[in-house]
């Protein structure tokens, strides 16, 4: 379908048309500020982890970060998309719609919700996603209670093997996602290439060392400061980028994601499309799940981003 000569179909080529089995090398890199005026979301149990890390690249003091685990950043996302499918009519979650039924206890492993954020796999617990993030850390101390009031992670959220739709429906349940948790995903820059970039730390040690007598900044600043430390990391790292959308046409991209937003008609004909891509990549490969887990392990969509083990001795775990 076409968006009307806007920016997003001048990148539509750049995404393929189905969901490959092998991993295909290409990537879609979001990067962003979560940015937090409380914190419900990172106190299961009212603890809140902390991770005693050199505070900048540069800057080698050392200072508490808070920790925003793995796996609380995509709950919220998550949500919004089998949100949006439910009331496109694309998922459901009444057992008697056994064609669309999918719910949390009961993983239809076909639909968008399942195939791009995964599911627990029957064979050894595996966790099949074409999302993933690493840990984020707050960008200041825990300790200063400035720092506490609001919060900013820098963060990098990648989708592997991209298709177009795929994109649409990563991003905007990153741009949709409910401010009642607390949380709000800025969108500073998006990048399509071939390989792994920056990880969260190195994103959030570099712009503490550009930000560190201001850390209390506006999240206006913030956002100047780290699209301008994200574009300098960037051009650093190794991989060839086909694409680095920023400033001005990120703008015209998110204008046009959210227009796209605001046409039920089109959305559902996207979304449609997403359903088809994972339904056929589920029907193709989905034996594969149950029967023979083992057979395609090396051939899983993952990468191995150098995550920080949180319990590394390099870093010390400290319960505030
Ligand atoms: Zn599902």
């Amino acid at each position: 379908m076409s968006f009307s000569d806007g920016f997003l179909d001048s990148i539509k080529p750049e995404f393929s048309a189905a969901l490959p089995r092998l991993a295909s090398g290409k990537y879609v890199h979001f990067v962003m500020l979560r940015h937090s005026q409380c914190f419900p979301i990172l106190q299961p149990n009212r603890v809140l982890t902390t991770l005693c890390t050199q505070a900048g690249i540069q800057t080698s003091d050392m200072i508490n970060r808070l920790v925003m685990l793995k796996h609380q950043q995509t709950p919220s996302a998550r949500l919004v998309g089998r949100e949006l499918l439910f009331s496109l009519g694309l998922a459901s979650d009444n057992p008697q719609d056994k064609d669309k039924f999918c719910n949390g206890e009961n993983c239809c492993k076909k639909c968008p919700d399942c195939i791009i954020y995964g599911f627990a796999s029957n064979e050894g617990g595996l966790e099949l996603a074409k999302v993933y993030s690493d840990s984020a850390f707050s960008l200041g101390d825990a300790k200063s209670n400035d720092v506490i009031a609001e919060i900013t992670f820098p963060t990098v959220e990648t989708l592997c093997d991209p298709t177009f739709e795929s994109f649409l429906y990563v991003l905007g349940n990153l741009l949709h996602t409910s401010p009642q948790i607390g949380m709000s995903n800025h969108v500073i820059g998006i990048v399509l290439c071939d390989g792994e970039i920056f990880s969260n730390l190195h994103f959030t040690q570099a712009l503490y060392d550009v930000l560190k007598s201001n850390l209390n900044s506006s999240l206006t600043d913030l956002i100047t400061k780290a699209t301008e430390v994200s574009n300098n990391l960037l051009n650093q790292e190794p991989v060839t980028k086909t694409r680095i959308i920023t400033g001005s046409q990120l703008t015209d991209l998110l204008t046009e994601v959210s227009i796209l937003y605001q046409d039920e008609t089109k959305l559902k004909t996207v979304m449609t499309t997403l359903c088809q891509q994972t339904k056929i990549y589920a029907q193709i490969y989905g034996d594969s799940w149950s029967s023979r887990g083992k057979e395609i392990i090396p051939s899983l969509p993952f990468r191995k981003r150098n995550f920080i083990s949180l319990d590394s001795s390099n870093y010390q775990l400290v319960n505030l």
